[in-house]
């Protein structure tokens, strides 16, 4: 049996979500859809991520958060342009939220869009935003089992980072079977081993967005 009252709201959203990435491709900007669990280190990711790339991208993002402006403050005292989205209790972010965003962002001088998600490894996944990327972070003491869980995130995005890295050592986390499990659901993704906390891994992951950003403008 249809249920067309889902459809139609996912159709609508896929619609805005084609529109805004016109406009983001208009000005050859790389849109990153960052979902995570909460506490999982999406902030943090972010914040490396302007530190490793500043230097050769011109980076813009847009927090979603269900209530706070805690993690946009943090960025904007990075000198970086951000705009806040608080869903007002939503899960996710979805088009329309990240259409009104966009009028708020310097387009024409943004080489890369970071927009970090609503903490959350469900729905996300059903509301395309226009981005070009989607990426998930699983921290280590989440566990290594999350891909059973959670398969269609995990099948969705083109690159998971596994963060916390540096955790390995104190938590039950088998490494081979959690990359064989992800591998076995999404066979091209690419996988970066990091550490928000000591800067491993970001390098290796700083330079796989750096190529992204010079594919779009290719
Ligand atoms: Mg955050
Ligand atoms: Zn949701």
């Amino acid at each position: 049996m249809k249920i067309p009252i889902v459809e139609n709201i996912l159709s609508a959203n896929d619609r805005l979500a084609e529109e805004n990435a016109r406009l983001l491709a208009a000005e050859d900007v790389l849109a990153v859809n960052v979902m995570a669990s909460p506490g999982a280190g999406k902030t943090s990711l972010i914040v490396h991520t302007i530190e490793a790339l500043r230097h050769r991208a011109r980076i813009g993002v847009i927090e979603g958060d269900v209530a706070s402006r805690v993690d946009a403050d943090t960025i904007e005292a990075l000198g970086v342009p951000v705009v806040q989205i608080n869903t007002g209790g939503t899960c996710h972010l979805d088009a329309n939220m990240v259409h009104g965003s966009l009028d708020q962002l310097p387009l024409a001088e943004l080489d890369l869009l970071l927009i970090e998600n609503v903490g959350n490894l469900i729905c996300p996944t059903d509301f395309a935003l226009g981005e070009r990327i989607k990426v998930m972070i699983s921290s280590i003491p989440e566990g290594d089992d999350k891909p059973y869980k959670y398969p269609a995130m995990f099948a969705a995005v083109q690159g998971i980072v596994i963060n916390k890295i540096d955790l390995l050592p104190y938590v039950e986390f088998d490494l081979e079977s959690f990359r064989k499990l992800v591998t076995g659901l999404n066979s091209g993704v690419q996988v970066f081993e990091v550490s928000c906390k000591t800067g491993e891994g970001i390098p290796a992951w700083a330079d796989w967005l750096a190529s992204a950003i010079a594919e779009m403008d290719a």
